[in-house]
């Protein structure tokens, strides 16, 4: 199959042809589908299996679809990992003048807030950074958000960001697509997915 038969628009296909993915990975070839139908999603993946494109895909299509500021938001439980996402998001949406911020703990809150006045498409962050923002940066709002993707969401909760996930939870608005994507399942995975996703489908490579 290609990411054509998956439902992907030209656009897109041709920036995975310029990143050089031939064909879909399992995860992406199971989850795109369920994501472009409009579900919530937990995919038990590793790091390695292609779950980024596997989430940007269908977030990057649905925003072509419906453009608007704010649009997604995804939490990573590292800088490292933040960082790498935001590139694939820029890198995947590059033939589509998407605009992308990267909100990390430990930077300047100053400029971020300048970042996210810019009405960027998607906010990929680290949730305590983020938390900061939404309670601290004057006319920084999500209220409009329309997809979450929660990334690690095993080393997010053994990091201890269980409580931080929560109030970030209470900004974001209910009517919206939620992707939960693990290495593991645990009963905390579980807790977290009952708090946040909504009748999910749930994908395992
Ligand atoms: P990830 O699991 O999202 O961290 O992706 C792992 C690596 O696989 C990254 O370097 C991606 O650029 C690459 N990748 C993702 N999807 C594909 C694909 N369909 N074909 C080839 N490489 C891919």
């Amino acid at each position: 199959k290609s990411f054509r038969d998956l439902g992907i628009v030209d656009s897109l296909c041709e920036a995975c042809e310029r990143l050089g993915y031939k064909r879909p990975t399992p995860i992406q070839e199971q989850s795109i589908p369920l994501a472009l139908q409009d579900r919530d999603i937990i995919g038990i993946a590793e790091t390695g299996s292609g779950k980024t494109a596997a989430f940007a895909l269908p977030i990057l299509q649905a925003l072509l679809d419906k453009p608007q500021p704010l649009f997604a938001l995804v939490l990573a439980p590292t800088r490292e990992l933040a960082a790498q996402i935001a590139q694939a998001f820029e890198a995947l949406g590059s033939l589509i003048s998407l605009r992308c911020a990267l909100i990390l703990g430990g930077l300047d809150m100053v400029q971020q807030a300048i970042a996210l006045g810019k009405k960027p498409h998607v906010v990929v962050a680290t949730p305590g950074r983020l938390l900061d923002h939404l309670e601290k940066t004057k006319g920084f709002s999500l209220r409009n958000l329309r997809y979450l993707v929660m990334d690690e969401a095993d080393r997010l909760l053994d990091m201890d960001f269980g409580p931080i996930l929560e109030k970030i939870l209470k900004f974001l608005p209910r009517e919206r697509r939620t992707f939960l994507f693990s290495a593991t399942m645990s009963s905390k995975v579980e807790s977290l997915q009952r708090a946040s996703l909504r009748d999910p489908l749930k994908v395992t490579i």
